[in-house]
Formats: structure tokens, sequence, C-alpha cells
């Protein structure tokens, strides 16, 4: 990058993080708690999303915004799940931004909403970059990717509340090491619980539950 580009740069990032502090505001102006999800692609955001609504049922009223490059087929799993949702498409963008989040809200009926999801654009680098007005970051590591990860993608691991290690029930056919992969996670961030847990299995599943539940008390 030449030097004449940085300004432009830091110009693009306060104009997003204006947008997402005003997200910000109008959510906890509902009484709103917001979790921002993000993932490699395929790390199981959607079935996770679709597993904690069955579970939490009516305990707890869920929205959702789903942010894909293109395509609306997790929008549409969610809304079968009884819950509104609203499709974000970056149109090949790789992260989402607070303008896109702002525009979901406008199209989410905020005032029967407790706990919304932010399923971000499945990516693990930039989503961490961008504000959005979220409350939690949550990042998934599915079992299939490696325990390595947090070594290759340490910005996203550095600054998240909360790491979930999915799809365990796979753990006995695959080398990934979840003692190296907490001692990974937690070089970088030693505040970050590390929960395992399989959507397909339930295993695990009570932890992450309680810890939305605390979130949503906070
Ligand atoms: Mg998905
Ligand atoms: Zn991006």
């Amino acid at each position: 990058m030449t030097r004449r580009q940085i300004p432009v740069v830091e110009r693009i990032l306060s104009a997003n993080d204006r947008i997402a502090a005003n997200n910000r505001e109008r959510l906890r102006g509902h009484g709103i708690t917001t979790v921002n999800i993000m993932s490699s692609p395929g790390a199981g955001k959607t079935t996770l999303l679709l597993a904690t609504i069955r579970a939490l049922g009516e305990a707890c009223k869920i929205g959702v915004i789903e942010g894909d490059v293109a395509s609306q087929v997790d929008a549409d799993k969610i809304a079968q799940a009884g819950v509104p949702v609203v499709q974000i498409n970056t149109g090949g963008g790789c992260h989402l931004e607070a303008s896109m989040v702002q525009q979901a809200l406008n199209a989410l009926p905020l005032e029967e909403i407790q706990l919304l999801f932010i399923e971000n654009v499945g990516n693990l680098i930039c989503p961490a970059g961008f504000d959005l007005g979220q409350d939690y970051n949550v990042a998934l590591l599915s079992v299939p990717e490696g325990h390595d990860k947090p070594y290759k993608y340490p910005s996203m691991f550095e600054f998240v509340d909360l790491v979930l290690v999915t799809k365990t029930d796979v753990l006995p056919y695959m080398d990934f090491d979840l003692a190296e992969f907490r001692r990974l996670v937690h070089g970088l961030n030693p505040r970050a619980p590390v929960l395992p847990l399989s959507a397909r299995t339930g295993e695990g599943m009570e932890a992450w539950l309680e810890w939305l539940e605390a979130a949503v008390r906070r």
C-alpha cells in the first residue's frame, strides 16, 4: 500500500465505526443483545443457529441477520425455524459492514427481539476488522479445520469474547488437539472461554446456551 492510500482507508473505517455506534445505540434502546458469529465457510454457523433456536425456543425471542456473498439458502432455513430473519447479500464482499446491518435493522421487528444473531460472511480474516454494533463476538472453528488456525488467523481469535469448537462428533477421526488449540487461543486472548460442542449430537450445547442466557441477562 502506498502512503497516499492510508488516509482513505482510515476515513472508510471511521465512517463504519460511526454507523456501528448508531446501530449499537438503536439495538440497546430496544434492549436487544447482539452476537456477531464469525468463522470460515462451512464451520457450522447456520447449523449452530438452528440448534440454538430449537433449544431456546420460547425462552428467548431470537432474530437473525444472515450475511452471505450470494444466495439466501441459509436465511430460508432460519425462516423455516420460525424466527424473523433478514438476508444480506454482499455481492462478492467478504465481510459485513455496519451500513449493511443498519439496513437489515430497518427490516426487522426490533420490538419483538431479545437476542439478535448476526451471521457474518464465512471468512476468518476481515470480519474481525469491522464493528457492526454488536455486543459480543463469537468465533467458531470446526474440528476438520485443524487446531493450528489461531497461528494463521490471530486477529480473529485475539478480539473475540468466546470461541466455539464445532463438529466435535468427528473428533475420533481427526488429529485435532483440543488442549493445544486452547493453549494457542489463550496465548492470544486469555479471557475468552473455549467451548467444544456438536450441534448434531447436542454434546456441549448446554454450556453455549448458558453463556447466551448470561449475555442476555447482562
Ligand atoms: Mg451459513
Ligand atoms: Zn472482507
